[in-house]
């Protein structure tokens, strides 16, 4: 059983698509009868990484976005 992104073409594992949701784009997925691609976890692990680089990048941006307001006002 996996979830299958019709973006990635993927067949992700259960657990790595939370909420149903793919881990890579973010978006939806179809339940399927079929076993998780063979890429599914390699590419999973890249997906965070990236995600967590996302977050990284948007906190740093924020911070200095209010710095510059509190420098302004
Ligand atoms: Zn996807």
């Amino acid at each position: 059983m996996s979830y299958f992104c019709s973006e990635c073409v993927v067949n992700w594992w259960p657990y790595q698509a939370k909420g149903g949701c793919c881990p890579r784009c973010g978006g939806g997925t179809t339940f399927r009868q079929e076993p998780a691609s063979d890429d599914a976890e390699p590419l999973f692990v890249i997906a965070r990484i990236e995600a967590a680089r996302r977050e990284r990048c948007d906190a740093f941006e924020a911070y200095y976005e209010r710095r510059e307001q509190h420098r302004a006002a």
